[in-house]
């Protein structure tokens, strides 16, 4: 494996240390061993950044979108060939299996082409005046330096979606990456660095973050934040946001349903959901959370689905054939603990899984609790781990219900054979995102986004670049 590397600031064209050299330890999750550090900012340090950023965006909103296009494809580039010593600091840093973070890692490489594309795609309108002689138009322009809050679950492909929005649409950025997984997001940033991205467009920092969060939103340098999160802090940022006139994209927590009617191939469901809901060891924001099985197949579901959470081989991401690796911070074990007590309590049924694996590393078992009340916790909250909930219902009046029971609305899932079912729930799911019968979310090409508690905005598709651009009206008179 390629050694694992301390991770520097990196501040107007330069790899820095904090000022002050505070940095924090990288724990790896399989071994909680410390496998190296990350640069904790100071105050003096955001300050510097955000003057570069200010700086940078002055050079980079005025680079034509064809140089800033040619300059992106060769970062693009320069991920691919990169990619297996990435994806394995990623492994080492966030836990996940190594086949998973290279997807992620060459996934970033396609995001960060198809924003290099739509930099050439920033159209205006020319609007029919009602006067000779008058043209009237709108003209996009950058909105400003962005600051971007990105989580420890995707290292790579949290911080590539709005960095590459920024850059596509000619902002400048202050990437505030994960201290948990800080490597692999750095490397990243390598790659625009060593395709020649002028000093201070893209800058990198690492701290506390409420304390960089407070300093860099209200700063007048910043016109736009992008956070991803939990979304009890993305309502902080936002009202912070909103507190200061501040554009914001918000992707937040999910609760996804799933439902899976009599007429759904059960065994494709059962197969593809399962791989699927321990993907990143559930540690996912459209992670497949509660499963809603029409009661004629609830049986045959919930049989394969626990045959298959047993036979989901749990273990350092280093090694072959493990589909799942530990939980990416030691926090999680007591949180999915107590959330699967609350559950028995209230009544559910512990079909499989439910325990801590071993005491070293955050191993945990692949879980699945039956007929679980909606009294209890994880009904409610983002289980945000390797647990799924599998519930019955009658009809689609009543699974429509409990799907749209919480506030959440990020993804949906379902499955069923009958057109006029899947017609019913395009118009009646209330998320952000509905696949039925196959995987279709988070390609760059499609928008990925929530509503109502998950978020607004989207981070993917050709809206995407629009959170990062102001409309202008031009009028004028021959
Ligand atoms: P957390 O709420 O403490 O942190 C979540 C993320 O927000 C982290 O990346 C953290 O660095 C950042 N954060 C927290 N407070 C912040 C602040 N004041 N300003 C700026 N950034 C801040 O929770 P956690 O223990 O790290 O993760 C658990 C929960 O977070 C999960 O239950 C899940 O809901 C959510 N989460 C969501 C995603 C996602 O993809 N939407 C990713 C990671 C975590």
């Amino acid at each position: 494996m390629t050694s694992y590397p301390n991770t520097t600031l990196f501040i107007d064209g330069s790899w820095c240390e904090a000022t002050g050299g505070r940095t924090l330890p990288v724990i790896d999750p399989a071994t909680e061993e410390t496998i190296g550090t990350v640069a904790h900012a100071s105050r003096e340090d955001l300050d510097r950044a955000l003057a570069a950023a200010d700086k940078g965006f002055a050079v980079w909103s005025n680079t034509g979108a064809f140089d800033r296009y040619k300059l992106m494809r060769k970062a693009a580039g320069l991920l691919r060939e990169r990619a297996d010593a990435i994806a394995a600091m990623m492994t080492a840093e966030q836990g996940k299996p190594l086949g998973q973070a290279k997807a992620e890692t060459l996934g970033g490489a396609d995001t960060i082409d198809w924003f290099a594309e739509e930099a050439r795609r920033t159209y205006g309108q020319v609007i029919p005046s009602r006067a000779p002689g008058v043209t009237q138009m709108t003209i996009k322009v950058p909105v400003g330096p962005v600051a971007a809050f990105t989580p420890w679950n995707f290292p790579i492909n949290q911080v590539v979606r709005k960095l590459c929005a920024a850059l596509a649409t000619g902002c400048s950025i202050i990437v505030k990456g994960p201290e948990e997984t800080p490597a692999s997001p750095a490397e990243l940033i390598r790659c625009f660095v060593d395709a020649g991205i002028p000093d201070g467009v893209v800058n990198l920092v690492y701290g506390t973050p409420a304390e960089i969060s407070e300093y860099l939103i209200p700063h007048p340098v910043i016109r736009k934040i992008s956070f991803t999160g939990s979304t009890p802090v993305g309502k902080q940022l936002a009202a912070l946001a909103g507190l200061h006139m501040k554009r914001a994209t918000m992707e937040l927590g999910g609760h996804a349903p799933v439902l899976v009617f009599d007429d759904a191939d059960i065994d494709k469901a059962v197969s593809m959901m399962a791989t699927h809901k321990y993907r990143n060891a559930g540690q996912v924001c459209v992670s497949p959370t509660r499963f809603l099985v029409q009661e004629a197949v609830a049986d045959r579901f919930v049989e394969g689905f626990v045959e298959a959470s047993k036979a989901t081989k749990v273990g350092n991401g280093m090694d072959e054939g493990v589909a799942m690796g530990p939980l990416a911070n030691e926090r999680r074990i007591p949180t999915m603990e107590a959330m699967i007590q609350d559950a028995v309590d209230h009544g559910a049924k512990l079909e499989t899984g439910g325990h801590r694996i071993g005491n070293k590393g955050y191993f945990f078992e692949p879980t699945v609790l039956t007929d679980v009340p909606t009294s209890a916790r994880v009904m409610n909250e983002e289980p945000f781990g390797p647990l799924a909930v599998i519930n019955r219902f009658d009809d689609a009046e009543s699974a429509l219900e409990e799907a749209n029971r919480l506030d959440f609305g990020l993804a949906a899932y379902a499955f069923t054979g009958s057109s006029s079912t899947a017609h019913k729930l395009r118009s009646r799911v209330q998320a952000g995102m509905l696949t039925i019968n196959h995987l279709g979310l988070a390609l760059p090409e499609v928008p990925f986004g929530g509503i109502r508690d998950s978020g607004y905005g989207t981070e993917g598709g050709s809206d995407a670049t629009e959170a990062y651009l102001d409309t202008r009206l031009v009028t004028q008179m021959d």
